[in-house]
Parts: C-alpha cells; sequence; structure tokens
C-alpha cells in the first residue's frame, strides 16, 4: 500500500507497515453509548474491532530524505520491506521526525540485526515527550519499557525540540499535547500537516470531546483537537494521518457548528 503524492516540490509517499485494533469502548471512553452506536456506524466501525493502520511517511524536500513516524518493528522487517518497495535506501534517510514516545510510532528505528535502522538520521522528538517516557512513574510502563529498550541507545542522534518551530527547513513542529505531554504534529511545506495521534480515527472529526482511555491528559487532548481541526480547516491543509485507512489523507472542512473529513484520492505525480 504505497500512496504517492506531491507537496508543492516536495515529493512523499505513504508507506503502510500493517495494522491493528482495539474495542471502541476504549478508543472513545467518554462517549455516551447511544450516541457511539450512531457514531461508529456512519462509517461502518464494528465496535469490537477499530482497525488502525500504521501509516509511515517518506518526504523528499530537495535537501532532506526524511521519515516522520517510522513504526513497523523492524524486528519483524515491515518498514524495511516497505522502503524497498517504494525504492528508498535507509541509509540514505538524514532525518527521523517521532510525533510522540508510543512504541508504534518509532518501532522501526532499530532493525531486525539490532542496529539503528537509519544510520546516517537525526532523530528528532519534544524534549517534553523523552523526558515523560523516562520518567520513574510513567503511566504506560509497557510504552516506556520499549522506549527505553529502543530509542535510549540511539541518544546521541537524537535532537531535543523545545516546542514549536523549524526541525528541517519546510517541515515545522506544532506543539500538541494531550494524547501524551510531548505530542507534536507536523506542517509539511505549508501545505499539508502530520497529524500523529492526536486524530487516531475519523469518527474523532464528528466527535473531537471524545477521548481514548490511554489518552494521557483528555482536556488538553480536547483542547488539542479543536486547535488541529480549525487549523485543518481554515489553512486548507491537507491533513495525513498514520491511523487511516485508504485513502488516509484528506482535508477537513466546516461544517454546522463542526468539522467534516473529506477523504483526497492523490493522483500519482510525475516523477
Ligand atoms: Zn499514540
Amino acid at each position: 500500500m504505497l500512496t504517492h503524492f506531491n507537496l508543492g516540490d516536495y515529493r512523499c509517499v505513504l508507506l503502510n507497515v500493517g495494522c491493528f485494533d482495539m474495542s471502541a469502548g476504549v478508543l472513545f471512553a467518554n462517549a455516551p453509548a447511544d450516541v457511539l452506536s450512531i457514531a461508529l456506524a456512519k462509517h461502518a466501525l464494528k465496535p469490537e474491532l477499530i482497525v488502525f493502520q500504521t501509516n509511515p511517511l517518506f518526504v523528499d524536500t530537495g535537501v532532506h530524505r526524511v521519515v516522520i513516524e517510522p513504526g513497523g518493528t523492524d524486528e519483524t522487517g515491515r518498514l524495511s520491506a516497505a522502503l524497498a518497495e517504494a525504492g528508498i535506501d535507509p541509509a540514505t534517510i538524514d532525518t527521523v521526525i517521532i510525533t510522540h514516545g508510543h512504541a508504534d510510532h518509532y518501532s522501526g528505528c532499530i532493525g531486525a540485526d539490532g542496529h539503528p535502522a537509519f544510520p546516517d538520521a537525526s532523530h528528532f522528538i519534544q524534549r517534553a515527550e523523552w523526558d515523560h517516557w523516562l520518567a520513574p512513574d510513567n503511566p504506560e510502563p509497557h510504552h516506556a519499557e520499549a522506549f527505553r529498550r529502543m530509542l535510549l541507545p540511539l541518544h546521541d542522534s537524537f535532537t531535543l525540540l523545545d516546542g514549536d518551530g523549524e526541525i528541517v527547513p519546510g517541515l515545522e513542529a506544532i506543539c500538541m499535547a494531550g494524547h501524551s505531554p510531548g505530542h507534536m504534529v507536523v506542517k509539511i511545506a505549508g501545505q499539508a500537516v502530520h497529524v500523529g495521534d492526536v486524530l487516531l480515527n475519523v469518527v474523532y472529526i464528528d466527535h473531537p470531546d471524545w477521548y481514548a482511555a490511554f489518552d494521557v491528559w483528555p482536556d488538553q487532548v480536547v483542547e488539542s483537537r479543536r486547535r488541529l481541526l480549525g487549523l485543518l480547516a481554515e489553512e486548507d491543509l491537507l491533513a495525513v494521518t498514520y491511523h487511516f485507512p485508504q485513502p488516509r489523507i484528506g482535508r477537513v472542512t466546516v461544517t454546522d457548528g463542526g468539522w467534516q473529513w473529506v477523504p483526497e484520492e492523490p493522483s500519482r505525480p510525475a516523477v
């Protein structure tokens, strides 16, 4: 599953490294049952089987070769296989960006041989996120253990970001905390936003005030989501998702008192 699209002069390829699932009760923890069934039916979703795709993004800015969200547990070789399918050599990647420290967003950073999957890359994450996962009292010990095991050995290749601003030219960090304390989204070429886990599922666009059982700060995730949806609609930015199904990219438009998702089918650009 490869989706090719261009953002101005930037060449983008949306990869896929598999999927997992969870129940609607976990994903929409504060949703009233009756409203939830209607919301799920609208998108033909099954309450016990909400599928999460995992979609790493490759961006070639002309100057930098970037992977955003290198998920895919590369002990299984999924990320390397997806990159190979797209004709991308991991050794040519110079920038790796991780929106937050849940393992499904970075588990491809270590290859099957135990070595860094992107040996020549600078890795970027927010400092608040780095500190959160290394804190002794982290509320998600399973993810904290994975973070220590996979990312701590790459410490020397990490640049810890302090808030909003340029990561490399053309890619901009915008902090949107809540899902985790140092979660960021990434604005690309002034035309698109990689939304990370601020939008876990399309239902959140219809119901931005719902939150997941695993959102660390529920009030903040709702605030961040409303800010993100407002930004996407106001600036007509393409939303690039990590967990949505095909076509995985789209736009957000304003409706009566809210927002709606408009999926976008990209035409394959001329190379
Ligand atoms: Zn997450």
